[in-house]
């Protein structure tokens, strides 16, 4: 018999327990780390939105500018997915306030004297 250890993708804590199988019949593990966020995962996701992998690239697309549809047909996951990630992921990061562009650096620029209408 050989034994596989099962890493929580989180903690990466070794100290997993079964917990109960998903409707489509996979294996679900629970991590045992009482300091680790996550709590319930699988081994093999069939749905790619909820590999973790994928939703930190999710966000990491987000950050640099690609659109909801963007990043769905990159990493070939649903737009509904994307925005689901995203909700999720707001609540969990601790969000740096944003910072104002500074007055200094916008110049007020002359208009240039427009023809005057003939009456
Ligand atoms: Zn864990």
């Amino acid at each position: 018999m050989v034994s596989v250890p099962v890493q929580c993708p989180h903690c990466h804590s070794t100290e997993v327990i079964k917990a109960g199988k998903q409707a489509n019949g996979t294996q679900r593990y629970q991590c045992q780390n009482g300091q680790c966020e996550r709590r319930i995962f699988l081994l093999q996701y069939q749905d790619r939105g909820r590999i973790p992998e994928i939703r930190r690239q999710v966000v990491d697309m987000a950050v640099n500018g690609s659109g909801i549809r963007d990043t769905a047909r990159v990493l070939r996951i649903s737009p509904t997915t994307v925005i689901a990630v995203l909700k999720k992921s707001s609540h969990a990061s601790t969000r740096q306030p944003h910072v104002a562009p500074s007055s200094s650096t916008r110049r007020p620029c002359p208009r240039p004297a427009t023809a005057r209408r003939r009456a």
